[in-house]
């Protein structure tokens, strides 16, 4: 019952001997990320963003990374959704954000002083009330310029409150963050939404990305978030990037940035100036 309720309510799941272990499997990591933070557990990854104007790495992605002592690596896909549900997301979501405003720190006094951190953010985190502090403090402590920190929520998360929402995003951008919407293009948006809530990004998911060469339905999906986002004034950024054919044609259609294995893969310490 529990796993049809997750994976999408509305549904059935018959009762076999694996689902039984993959619920037990569950609750124990559940158990076990109380305890990952303290544990020293995770760690961050950075994959580089190349703008197209000189195909330089204007921004990094920060994406955590959790090497559980028995299971080894446990993907975020897996375990972030455990920890909004048991609220550890708050704490681990903040210590992500530290971890990335710290690092950032580290890259511009080593010359790159341009570099942007882009950090993912939980739908619980955006509707926490502390999160516009929690930022605007690691924005002064680490001494990081407005505009240098991106935060990355998801269509979903957007969709679900709006009007909570777009408060949140009003002050994280008062605290001098840029906002990006992530995974454009698989939740529900609604363009009219979309106008009014304070959005600097369009991050074009990586499914229509990875399929434009081989389907035409993709292709054109593409080229109309690029067309999209541009009229509404936002920058355009691809991930899921692999192959040049697919970066050449998000160029032809003015897309402004690229991220994926075609730059590099996630990373613990990039060294950004030699792509
Ligand atoms: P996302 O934010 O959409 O991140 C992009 C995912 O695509 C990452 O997977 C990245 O490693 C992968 N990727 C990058 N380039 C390519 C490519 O060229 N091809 C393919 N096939 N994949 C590529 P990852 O690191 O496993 O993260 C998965 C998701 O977990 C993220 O999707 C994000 O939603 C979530 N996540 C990761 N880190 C955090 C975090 O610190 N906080 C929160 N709340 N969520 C996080
Ligand atoms: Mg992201
Ligand atoms: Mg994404």
């Amino acid at each position: 019952m529990t796993l049809a309720k997750t994976r999408s309510r509305n549904r059935y799941q018959f009762y076999i001997a694996s689902v039984d272990t993959e619920m037990r499997r569950r609750r124990e990591l559940e158990k076990d990320l109380r305890d990952a933070l303290a544990r020293e557990q995770f760690y961050l990854v950075y994959q580089p963003q190349i703008s197209y104007r000189d195909h330089r790495v204007v921004g990094v992605e920060a994406l955590i990374r959790w090497q559980h002592p028995e299971h080894g690596m446990v993907p975020p896909d897996l375990f972030i959704p455990l920890a909004e549900q048991n609220g550890t997301i708050i704490a681990i979501g903040e210590w992500v954000l530290d971890q990335a405003c710290k690092q950032l720190r580290d890259w511009h006094d080593q010359g790159f002083t341009d570099l942007r951190m882009a950090v993912n953010l939980s739908t619980v985190q955006l509707h926490h009330a502390e999160l516009p502090r929690v930022v605007n403090n690691l924005l002064q402590i680490y001494r990081l310029p407005p505009r240098s920190l991106e935060l990355e929520v998801t269509e979903t998360g957007l969709m679900e409150d709006i009007s909570t929402a777009a408060q949140h995003l009003l002050s994280l951008r008062r605290s001098g963050a840029l906002i990006a919407i992530d995974d454009f293009g698989t939740g529900y948006s609604s363009l009219s939404y979309l106008k009014s809530l304070p959005l600097d990004k369009i991050k074009i998911d990586k499914s229509f990305v990875q399929d434009l060469l081989d389907d035409d339905d993709d292709a054109t999906i593409v080229r109309a978030i690029i067309q999209l986002g541009k009229s509404l004034g936002m920058q355009v950024i691809a991930e899921g990037v692999e192959t040049a054919e697919q970066e050449a044609y998000i160029i032809s259609e003015g897309c402004h940035e690229g991220q994926g294995y075609f730059y590099s893969k996630p990373c613990r310490h990039g060294n950004w100036a030699l792509i």
